[in-house]
């Protein structure tokens, strides 16, 4: 037929590493209870939609010109609140930010992968990392973490990083899916290791993380080399926004104004993520409440005979299923969407408001005699 042929055509010119390939992301589904992709899941508060109106109000005219290239107001609004958030001082030369942070990770593999590069990453971990290192050419390998618990020590990344000679290596913390921040020396053991290396730490959830977390923020004065990228998409509730960033020695984050397509933020998404970022302590009112969630998920999973995995995050990834794929399907028939990611035995669920979760609860409760 017509879309067979034509499927086969397109197949035949695409890129022969991109061939059988097939799309990521998770089911977008219709379901009451959605705790698959990490989402905060209370809406935007009255007082900050109610200033975003007025602040595209102002600006809409505007739309006949290109946005500011350089994002000068917004890299001010984030260094504000990375600066108050974390403690660590920072200029707004060492911010950079995209249309989430997964745009801002290609950009760190635009510059500093591509052919005949290899980036190394350890797994399990964000499984965006090597879609966007092979799809930019880079070759990826795989690093590993303990089987168990997916611990990962210095000893063990430094090894891996000096096996493999990587121009980028990919760190995660708190770490998706298993939702554990990693020993804090793992970082200076995998900068040292890999000299020639770009040190990425996706800390997408840090502002989840249990007390006494430490920050990669706090390592930046001392390695230029050292890149921590964040997102508005988890804790600050703004994941419809598509608003990442990272931050970075002034002269790497210079060095990705090389790969970025030209206003690439545009005037809208500017405004609106500055002006959450201006009432960053009303979008952030919920982490407290979803932290208890989170902790509340893994007393009682492991009180129902399954085996959750420490969490900084505002996710649980939980094992001891006997099929998690049957379990999977058995929480949506009870109208309770989580993700299957990929790990034997294993679901990640994310923590929702405390109805969400309950709804969680009490369908894991019911099903546990027979999955867990
Ligand atoms: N990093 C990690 C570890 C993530 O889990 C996610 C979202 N799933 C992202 C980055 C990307 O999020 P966004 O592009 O919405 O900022």
């Amino acid at each position: 037929d017509g879309d067979g042929s034509a499927r086969s055509e397109v197949q035949r010119l695409l890129r022969a590493d991109l061939r059988g390939r097939t799309a990521y992301g998770a089911p977008q589904l219709d379901v009451a209870v959605r705790l698959n992709t990490n989402e905060n899941s209370y809406p935007v508060p009255q007082v900050v939609v109610d200033a975003i109106l007025a602040a595209l109000a102002d600006e809409m005219a505007g739309l006949n010109r290109y946005p500011d290239r350089e994002f000068t107001d917004l890299r001010k609004a984030l260094t504000t609140y990375l600066e108050k958030q974390s403690g660590v001082s920072l200029t707004p030369e060492q911010v950079w930010a995209g249309n989430g942070s997964n745009e801002v990770l290609s950009h760190i593999v635009q510059a500093f992968g591509g052919h005949g590069r290899v980036a190394l990453g350890f797994t399990p971990s964000y499984s965006m990392h090597p879609i966007i290192s092979e799809t930019l050419g880079t070759t990826w390998v795989d690093g590993m973490r303990g089987s168990e618990t997916f611990d990962l020590t210095a000893e063990s990344a430094a090894a891996q990083a000096r096996a493999h000679e990587p121009s980028i290596v990919f760190l995660c913390s708190p770490n998706n899916p298993t939702g554990t921040a990693l020993p804090f020396e793992v970082i200076g053991a995998v900068l040292e290791a890999a000299p020639d290396a770009i040190v990425v730490v996706d800390e997408a959830y840090a502002e989840f993380a249990r007390p006494g977390t430490r920050s990669a923020l706090t390592l930046l004065g001392d390695h230029p080399r050292l890149v921590v990228t964040r997102t508005m998409s988890k804790a600050f509730a703004f994941a419809g926004g598509r608003l990442g960033y990272l931050v970075a020695s002034a002269e790497l984050v210079d060095a990705l104004r090389l790969v970025r397509l030209p206003y690439h933020l545009s005037i809208p998404t500017q405004i609106i993520a500055r002006v959450a970022l201006e009432h960053a302590d009303v979008m952030l009112a919920t982490v407290e409440v979803i932290k208890q969630q989170r902790d509340r998920i893994v007393a009682e999973l492991a009180r129902l005979g399954a085996t959750p995995v420490a969490s900084d995050s505002n996710f649980v990834l939980f094992g001891g299923l006997a099929d998690e794929k049957a379990t999977w399907q058995a929480l949506l028939d009870a109208g309770v969407l989580v993700r299957d990611v990929g790990i034997p035995h294993h679901l990640r669920v994310t923590a929702g408001d405390p109805g969400e979760t309950t709804a969680f609860l009490e369908a894991m409760a019911r099903l546990a005699p027979t999955h867990v």
